[in-house]
């Protein structure tokens, strides 16, 4: 039996490579090239992926977890992030490149200042798992997720959505099932003080004094809005697969709730828009539950991208297990 947080990792990397194909397509434009199902890596990704390789995504899941091996807590997972991103990946969100650019814990509220206190994108949440896979749990879990989720995307609807998911990994993998996981963490979202977090943190400090208070007049606005998207989504409701935060949230919520893999994965890949990080949050979610990940997809499973401690050309079962393992023993 593989290792949960090793399993989980696999399976977003798995689930963000399916995406990589369809991102940015439409629906119709994705049923027209590949059919109805996609069950298999595929050509076609606007940003050169070949089938196989995982995106941004599972990219800078993967580099937290390198950050968190350099036994510097949020430090060094933003100095991993600072090593991906200079080392010049092809698709990276505009807020994530903004954030990492001013090499401080504060970059990603100072972006969000820049943003007008407007920009609520999913490049926090895509990536949070990683805070589960090394190792850390109960309110530690929360903390963190709060505190790695606002290096780039300081906004609260950002942040509460990067806790819930964490919480919902955490719940999950106790065997809890589907709609009382999801009950027990936003009871977790709710009972966290991200402001006070992020404050103690010196995320919020004098040079971010507007970003505080704009989070502290938003918060309660941001928690009842994820309350809703869960419950929109436990109901198999979904509005887009934007890149909203929110509209991620949902979908993947939504996706998540099915019976197999393939079967929570699939609807994202097929849904296009954008696909490879509702998929990536779907693969996170499926993988805490432990569902099997079709054989066929994992060797020949990479990463679409080389930076300092991965290689584009190595295969994600053979690495990853130190990845975690390094997180783990350091995190
Ligand atoms: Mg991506």
């Amino acid at each position: 039996m593989t290792d949960p947080h090793l399993h989980t990792l696999l399976s977003l990397t798995a689930a963000d490579a399916l995406g990589a194909a369809t991102e940015f397509k439409t629906p119709e434009a994705i049923r027209a090239r590949y059919g109805q199902t996609l069950s298999d890596y595929q050509p076609g990704s606007v940003f050169g992926f070949a089938p196989g390789e995982a995106t941004d995504d599972s990219q800078m899941t993967v580099a937290t977890l390198l950050g968190y091996a350099r036994g510097e807590g949020p430090e060094g997972v933003l100095a991993a992030l600072r090593a991906w991103l200079a080392a010049g990946p092809p698709d990276v969100g505009g807020l994530t490149r903004a954030a990492l650019a001013s090499g401080t814990l504060d970059g990603g509220a100072r972006a969000w200042a820049g943003s007008g206190f407007q920009s609520a994108g999913n490049g926090g949440l895509m990536r949070i798992a990683a805070v589960w896979i090394a190792g850390f749990r109960g309110e530690a879990l929360a903390r963190e997720s709060a505190i790695i989720t606002a290096l780039t995307h300081a906004d609260p609807r950002c942040v509460y959505a990067g806790v819930f998911l964490t919480a919902l990994l955490e719940a999950l993998h106790a065997g809890q099932p589907y709609r009382e996981a999801a009950g027990a963490a936003l009871r977790v979202m709710d009972s966290l003080d991200a402001r006070r977090t992020l404050l103690d943190q010196g995320i919020f400090g004098l040079t971010t004094r507007a970003a505080h208070d704009a989070f502290q007049k938003q918060e309660r606005e941001a928690r009842a809005a994820i309350r809703a998207r869960v419950r929109s989504g436990l109901d198999g409701h979904l509005t887009s697969q934007s890149g909203y935060v929110l509209d991620t949230l949902e979908a993947a919520v939504a996706h998540a709730r099915a019976d197999s893999w393939l079967a929570c994965i699939e609807p994202a890949v097929l849904g296009g828009d954008d696909s490879d990080t509702v998929a990536c949050v779907v693969g996170a979610i499926a993988g805490a539950r432990g569902l099997e990940i079709p054989a066929h997809l994992l060797p020949p499973l990479r990463l679409g991208h080389t930076w300092p401690g991965w290689e584009r050309g190595w295969a994600c079962t053979e690495h990853f297990p130190a990845v975690v393992e390094g997180a783990r023993d350091r995190g």
